[in-house]
């Protein structure tokens, strides 16, 4: 295949591996949210494509069938090689992502639920195109899987919107990019903070490295808070079970 010398540099690899871009490489290229946060190109190439000996190269290599135009894979196909390439939830977030921009059809949808494991498939029946950020879909994903449910963009007089409500009073929050906190950001969050305590809500606040390189920890908070029954109010529930 001819590439234009303008072509962008992950294009020209992996036309130089005589493939295409795949997986990552074609999500990270349409704007979607994407884990792992790296530089490496991911190609695809045909069932049985020629190996190149990748001297000094960190390519990730696919192989298989795939709809290729203009030297890529489409979405539906990068997404599917995702799932297999880095994992649940990596996809679960990409996805979210690529609903949020309008970048899958519903037939689109349809063909991805198609192409991936049975056993998988509720992946794209959880997905919507509510979540804001990739940190709000793995946070969805990963408690759903413990049994979970979340609310999601929660509007809460005298507080505003919060990202996710669990049970009835506990706010978890997930904050944005890496080293994109504030002092000005941080003190509005004290006061969402304050406030949604005085309303008798808890809040539990994760960032970035929080959720991405440190889940277990995340896991235990939020667990310990359920175990508790803080996620409860108490006061409303009694009055159910009365009723
Ligand atoms: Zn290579
Ligand atoms: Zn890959």
């Amino acid at each position: 295949m001819y590439v234009a010398s303008d072509a962008p540099d992950e294009l020209r690899t992996a036309v130089a591996h005589g493939g295409v871009l795949g997986c990552v490489s074609v999500a990270r290229e349409a704007g979607l949210w994407v884990l792992p946060n790296d530089e490496q190109v991911h190609v695809a190439l045909p069932p049985h494509g020629h190996a190149f000996p990748h001297v000094g190269c960190t390519c990730v290599s696919h192989w298989g069938e795939a709809d290729v135009s203009a030297g890529r894979v489409c979405l539906v196909d990068a997404l599917t090689q995702l799932l297999l390439c880095i994992g649940e939830d990596a996809f679960f977030a990409a996805l979210e992502s690529a609903l949020r921009l309008r970048r899958l059809s519903r037939t689109d949808l349809s063909r991805l639920r198609s192409r991936i494991a049975e056993s998988r498939s509720w992946l794209v029946d959880l997905a919507s195109a509510e979540s804001e950020s990739g940190l709000e879909s793995l946070m969805k994903v990963r408690l759903h899987r413990l049994g979970i449910t979340l609310t999601a963009q929660v509007e809460i007089v005298g507080v505003g919107r919060v990202d996710f409500v669990l049970g009835d009073r506990l706010i978890i929050e997930v904050d944005g990019r890496p080293g994109h906190e504030g002092a000005e950001s941080r003190h509005k969050d004290r006061v969402r903070d304050a406030v949604a305590a005085g309303l008798g809500f808890d809040t539990l606040r994760f960032d970035y490295a929080l959720v991405v390189y440190d889940w277990p920890a995340v896991e235990a908070a939020i667990l310990e808070k359920c175990r508790r029954g803080l996620h409860i109010d108490s006061w409303a529930e009694s009055i159910r079970t009365a009723g």
